[in-house]
């Protein structure tokens, strides 16, 4: 999160508004809830240049879920969907797809001596009658990005946890876009979901209400009690956003933190990325020690000072740093400082 929002919803905490209550206390139903919803609606959609042709949904719940939500509300009669998986994400995505219709999965990521790329969309083979084909842009585990739209002329289902708001994407390329809150956008608890209004209505009779996203869209986001403080939360943080100059200077912000810590890990054999080049995201950077038995060390030594998160997931070791939005260009300075000291200590 943004300093400056913690900052905000610090001071905000107590009495939002000056009605001497909390925004959580109040009803999301209230006008002044309702404002706030429909306005940090209006502040996403400045940012990502929305049209009206896609409902913009708050939806409860984690990315998770819309690995179950997409195909109930596009493969009602267990449809055709073609899976595109480049790692940890896309391949849950692909096992939960399977309990609801007849998945593709295009196994994309391939390991060339060491070094994970993406296979060529030549080599996919994907079916003319599928309903959509459904990609991860950023898999946030393995650090490897597909940085512009992988085919045309398809129904485009993406899950942009990890990459949402990083940089300006065209939103009409898509029918579906989902990011879970956590990473780009505020608090976990909260999914934004975009969908093409001419691909709602479409679900089995026997979808859970909440799971629809026509439901959704028709009561704005609020058929329930919605998950009003991360709505509050992410409003913040579109303000913010705006402030910073949007997702243009995201992107160059963005760019500039990933390819410091690339051109440092890249220049020192100490460390190494495992990704191919063109591949390697910008948000999520793996790396690796060449001496293995000193990983413990670092990953202490780092927290002394002041380097937090720095353990690559449980499922593949190593070294991971985030750099979504909120981190500055100063964290990666910091690191790439402690780095290089720890490399020349223990090298
Ligand atoms: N997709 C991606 C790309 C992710 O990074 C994550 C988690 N960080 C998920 C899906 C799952 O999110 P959640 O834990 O909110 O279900």
């Amino acid at each position: 999160m943004p300093e400056a929002v913690l900052k905000r919803a610090q001071e905000e905490l107590l009495d939002w508004q000056g009605r001497g209550c909390s925004v959580m206390e109040i009803s999301h139903r209230s006008d002044a809830y309702v404002e706030l919803a429909q306005n940090a609606e209006a502040k996403l959609r400045k940012l990502m240049n929305i049209s009206d042709d896609y409902a913009v949904l708050f939806c409860h719940g984690s990315a998770t879920h819309q690995f179950a939500m997409v195909p109930m509300n596009l493969l009602a009669d267990r449809g055709k969907a073609d899976y595109i998986n480049t790692g940890i994400w896309s391949d849950k995505a692909v096992k939960e797809a399977k309990k609801f219709g007849d998945i593709n999965e295009v196994k994309a990521l391939v390991n060339r001596d060491g070094v994970f790329t993406v296979t060529d969309v030549k080599e996919w083979a994907l079916r003319d009658d599928a309903a959509y084909l459904h990609y991860c842009p950023n898999e946030t585990i393995g650090g490897v990005e597909l940085h512009d739209i992988p085919v045309d002329n398809k129904v485009l289902v993406a899950d942009m946890s990890s990459c949402i708001l990083s940089k300006p994407i065209n939103v009409s390329d898509f029918g579906v876009i989902y990011a879970g809150a956590q990473k780009n956008i505020g608090p976990a608890g909260m999914t934004i979901t975009m969908v093409r209004k001419d691909l709602m209505g479409k679900t089995a009779a026997r979808t859970p209400t909440l799971f629809d996203y026509k439901v959704l869209a028709d009561n704005a986001s609020m058929y329930n009690t919605p998950p009003t403080w991360a709505w509050y939360l992410a409003d913040l943080v579109f303000d913010w956003l705006l402030a910073q100059g949007g997702v243009d200077a995201m992107a160059i912000r963005n760019s500039e933190k990933s390819t410091k810590l690339y051109q440092y890990i890249d220049s020192n054999p100490f460390y190494s990325n495992p990704i191919d080049k063109p591949y390697r995201s910008r948000m999520n950077i793996p790396f690796v020690l060449a001496n293995e038995s000193l990983n413990a060390r670092f990953l202490a030594e780092s927290e002394e000072e002041g380097l937090l998160a720095l353990a690559g997931h449980r499922s593949v070791g190593g070294m991971r740093a985030s750099l979504y939005n909120a981190m500055p260009i100063e964290g990666v300075e910091a690191l790439t400082a402690f780095m290089d000291t720890f490399a020349k200590t223990h090298g």
